[in-house]
């Protein structure tokens, strides 16, 4: 993060905004640039790519599904964007946190302790460390005493849109999000890397909740894609991944998903669906 913060200080904060006399390095500075940074940065990531996937992925077609909410679309919007704030203060602590150095990122290949391959291997561990500490985490915001306080929210939309991707509870939000930012707090990352993944995770929750069922064969029982997730929204106890299916077959909650066994969310019998509405 402070090589975000270090060019919005370089272009605009420094020049423009705070007075000379505040110091870069400032703490209470770092603390209001990053929270300003974290939520503009959300706000663009979410609305952005979001709409991207909502008009030119999206299967409008859902809309028409008898579980789609009434103004399911904009109750999304206003869910997630409310819940960003919260979820950035304790977010920014993190952010801090890297900012003062009490990270393993790093500036520069040469820093790398394996050079690039170093890199690429950090990219498959990050993936696989956040696929599994996400699975757990998302299994546990489904106990039933911890579930109706935080995950609750997330499970109203049963036919998802992009815009449900980031529509948490601020805890249930900040809580499945912690792995990617303790990361870098226990393995070395390259900075641009992390950059360059915080924007791949972004994308990839988005996708898993725009209705484009779409993965090569091969890689279907692989691979956690919006037809798992989707599964996830509609029968509640599935496919709790997030990339992959490893952890749902090792944990035993893996179902293979109905849109790819030629069963349309669309054509879904309601009775099967209303045994996961009473939850
Ligand atoms: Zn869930
Ligand atoms: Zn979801």
């Amino acid at each position: 993060m402070d090589l975000v913060l270090n060019v919005a200080d370089y272009y605009v904060l420094t020049p423009y905004v705070y007075p000379a006399s505040w110091p870069e390095d400032g703490a209470l500075r770092q603390i209001i640039s990053l929270l300003v940074l974290t939520n503009l940065g959300a706000a663009v990531l979410y609305l952005g790519l979001g709409a991207i996937s909502y008009y030119l992925i999206f299967d409008h077609n859902l809309k028409k599904h008898p579980h789609f909410l009434e103004n399911q679309v904009q109750r999304e919007i206003k869910y997630a964007m409310t819940s960003l704030p919260w979820i950035s203060i304790p977010t920014v602590a993190l952010f801090f946190a890297e900012v003062r150095g009490y990270s393993k990122l790093y500036d520069s290949v040469d820093d790398s302790p394996l050079g690039w391959p170093g890199l690429f291997l950090s990219m498959i561990s990050f993936l696989l460390f956040t696929d599994m500490c996400i699975y757990w985490i998302h299994r546990f915001l489904h106990h039933k005493l911890i579930y109706k306080l935080f995950h609750k929210p997330h499970h109203l939309w049963k036919i998802t849109t992009p815009f449900a991707s980031h529509a948490f509870h601020p805890v249930d939000g900040f809580m499945q999000g912690l792995p990617y930012h303790i990361y870098p707090f226990l393995f070395p990352l390259h900075k641009v890397l992390y950059l360059a993944l915080y924007i791949f995770v972004n994308i990839w929750t988005i996708s898993i909740h725009d209705g484009d069922y779409r993965v090569p064969d091969s890689l279907t029982s692989v691979i956690n894609g919006s037809a798992h997730h989707t599964d996830h929204h509609l029968f509640f106890d599935y496919n709790y991944g997030q990339y992959f299916t490893l952890w749902d077959r090792l944990g035993g909650s893996y179902r293979h998903p109905s849109a790819l066994m030629g069963k349309a969310v669309l054509l879904m019998h309601d009775k099967q669906l209303s045994k996961s509405y009473c939850k």
